[in-house]
């Protein structure tokens, strides 16, 4: 296996996947229980709730008949940037399989969390616009094309993005009320009617509205992260249809955001088992 760095047995790559689903020790995902009965290596019996679990059964690979190493490899590649015709030579498994995991994957990324951002960082507001044909005109008045607001933290080196479907100024407040920390941060974007409509409807006092006619600087860094997402786009997908480009932008935002330490594949996979169990039922046992 050329893409996985590790060279690693099966029982070895049981455990670190075991590892990055449960934490320390195996609970039942269906009621917390702490001592579960192994009945096999994958598989386990839960004596409270009488129930069984497998050590796929309750992450992103639920319900696949690959064997687990397989499943490893591709989402190893997915985070290597490989093509799909190259994942589908490396991994063995037909073109429908691998897109069908692409997909799985793309929609299970992690996104960046909301309180990390703080009073103190400065952010840059900014929208771009994807896919669609290349003719015609560019910006805000080309037709057909998926409009991205980008709210970009600059002091962590983070963007969050929504696909919207318009500019209109209460759809951008709307975002804004949420992801800002408070009113008195410091925000650049250009002075676009809605940005500056944003501004007065949620009185953001420290907002600063640039003529890009005059002054680039400040609103460079959110022009930065709309070209590393489009290259992206280009080498690994060449297109992506409007219908499946939300989650092409979804994708292209946590490369942007992991570019500086990349996840492999089980890091990745803890991360997502972490925000699923934030939000189950059941109490986990390691929090
Ligand atoms: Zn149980």
């Amino acid at each position: 296996m050329m893409v996985l760095n590790y060279q690693m047995t099966y029982p070895q790559l049981l455990k670190k996947f075991r590892e990055a689903v449960f934490g320390k020790k195996v609970f039942c995902p269906h009621c917390g229980y702490k001592k579960p009965r192994k009945i096999s290596p994958t598989k386990y019996w839960c004596k409270k709730c009488r129930k069984r679990f497998s050590l796929t059964s309750c992450t992103i690979f639920k319900g696949s008949k690959l064997p687990l190493e397989k499943l490893i490899l591709l989402l190893e590649c997915f985070l290597k940037e490989f093509k799909v015709k190259q994942t589908q030579e490396l991994v063995g498994v037909s073109r429908k399989t691998v897109s069908h995991w692409f997909q799985k994957f793309r929609e299970n990324l992690p996104e960046v969390e909301r309180e990390k951002f703080f009073e103190s960082d400065i952010f840059i507001l900014d929208d771009s616009y994807f896919g669609g044909k290349r003719k015609g005109n560019k910006g805000r008045k080309a037709p057909f094309k998926t409009i991205v607001l980008g709210l970009l933290n600059k002091s962590l080196g983070k963007v969050k993005v929504y696909c919207v479907p318009s500019l209109d100024f209460k759809i951008v407040a709307t975002i804004l009320n949420f992801w800002l920390p408070s009113r008195k941060v410091k925000l650049f974007s250009d002075s676009f009617k809605s940005y500056r409509l944003a501004k007065e409807w949620l009185k953001l006092e420290n907002h600063t509205l640039i003529n890009h006619q005059k002054r680039f600087k400040e609103t460079n860094p959110g022009e930065n992260v709309w070209s590393v997402m489009k290259r992206k786009l280009r080498e690994i997908y060449h297109h992506a249809t409007q219908k499946y480009m939300p989650f092409y932008v979804k994708e292209l935002a946590y490369r942007f955001n992991a570019r500086n330490n990349p996840d492999d594949a089980f890091s990745l996979l803890r991360k997502i088992s972490i925000n699923q169990w934030k939000f189950s039922k059941i109490s986990v046992p390691f929090w």
